[in-house]
Order: structure tokens, then sequence, then C-alpha cells
């Protein structure tokens, strides 16, 4: 396969989904978002994880292209979530989490595709997931599907997007960034990526930096405890 675009935020599944295309594509480009995340140190992460490929694994530094950071700053005026407002995160029964950023990710897609475009890549990558989540709607494969057809059609060319973690749980996430690029990469997950949605990156775990009490460290935690059993 030719060249992918990774929709990379520098959380645990953004770079599971970066090892993928590394493994599977000749050129692979990067794309990162500010809109106003209060965990806006990923965007420090995802750095320091591009230039530890360039450095460790010199292969898929031949394959890494560019790396775009977009400015949508402008969508934390929107909404008032958890995750871009000093909301409180929550999650109760039967209603979205308080971490919900609606149309985040159609946002994402569509700034991506209008790169892909202009440099003929034909694959977007995403590390949403159906399992495991918090049920956000834009995570889900029929969501994906929808925006598939609707940028393809939009514009006027086939726009496929790869959603390699979509059926794992957070277990089989690990898992399958071990395969992809062993225990280096496992390492290089744990030690620079990150997903804490409170911003945490002083508190360190055998599963990475982070508060360990947020949605986002409990489930990266619970799924790192599944895969790697303490004895
Ligand atoms: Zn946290």
């Amino acid at each position: 396969m030719d060249n992918a675009l990774v929709l990379f935020s520098g959380g645990q599944d953004s770079t599971t989904c970066l090892f993928y295309a590394l493994r599977h594509y000749q050129q692979v480009f990067t794309m990162g978002f500010a809109y106003g995340q209060r965990h806006a140190v990923e965007l420090e992460c995802r750095l320091a994880i591009l230039q530890e490929i360039r450095e460790h694994f010199p292969l898929w530094a031949e394959r890494l292209d560019r790396d775009v950071v977009c400015d949508l700053s402008s969508l934390a005026k929107l909404d008032d979530n958890a995750l871009t407002s000093d909301a409180d995160i929550e999650v109760q029964p039967g209603a979205l989490p308080t971490t919900f950023v609606p149309a985040r990710n159609l946002l994402f897609l569509s700034y991506a595709a209008a790169f892909a475009y202009a440099r003929n890549i034909d694959t977007l990558i995403i590390g949403v997931s159906e399992t495991d989540y918090s049920g956000y709607p834009d995570c889900r494969s029929q969501t994906m599907a929808s925006m598939e057809q609707s940028l393809s059609l939009a514009l006027d060319r086939p726009m496929k997007i790869a959603t390699p973690l979509m059926h794992l749980d957070k277990a089989a996430t690990w898992q399958l960034a071990l395969e992809l690029a062993g225990e280096k990469g496992v390492q290089l997950l744990v030690q620079k990526s990150h997903t804490c949605y409170a911003g945490d990156h002083s508190h360190f775990h055998a599963w990475g930096y982070g508060c360990g009490q947020c949605p986002s460290c409990l489930l990266r935690k619970k799924g790192w405890e599944a895969f790697r059993p303490s004895h």
C-alpha cells in the first residue's frame, strides 16, 4: 500500500494507529489538532513520539513524512464540554459523558481530507473504537462508514477511513502495539503518549503518565492490567 494520513493526537490510540500505518504504508503523514483541549500537553507528547520514532525506528523513520497541526481553537467557543472548558468530567448513566466534544471527529476528518486531497492520499487512519469506550456516537463504525461516503462524494474521489482499533478494547490495543512495534513500541507508548483528560503529566504509573482518576486514565490502567497482569 502506498500512503496514508494518520489523525495523530499523541494519545495511546492514535500512536498505535501510527504504528499500524508505519507497518502497512510506504509514506505516512500525521495531523494533529489544537482545539483548546484542556490536555494540550498531548500536543507536546505527539512531537516527542515523532522524534522518538525518527531516532529509534530507522525503517519507520524513512516512511514518516510531514506533520501538520491545525488550529481549531474556535471549537472551544461552541460548547461547554469538559475537554474544552473547566466543566466537571462526569459520566452519568444514560447520558453521554461531559467529555464528548460534539462533531469533533467529523471536523478532524474534514480537515484531514482537505490535506489528503491535495497530496493524493486516499486513506485516513483514525483511532476510534466502539468497544470499551464511552459510547461517543462519532466513534461508531456506522458514523465512520457514513463519513467515508460523504467525503468520497464531496471530493469526487474515493477516500477510505481506516479504523484499526474499532473492535478492540484497551487491552487488545496494547497487544496490537506490541505486535506492530515490539516491546520498544510498548515502552514508547508508556513513556511518551498522553491520554489523561485532566492533562496530568506529572504522575507516572506502570501504564504511563496521568492523574489515575479520570475515565481515560482508568480505561488505560484497566487495559494495561489485563495486558500485563502483575504477579
Ligand atoms: Zn487522568
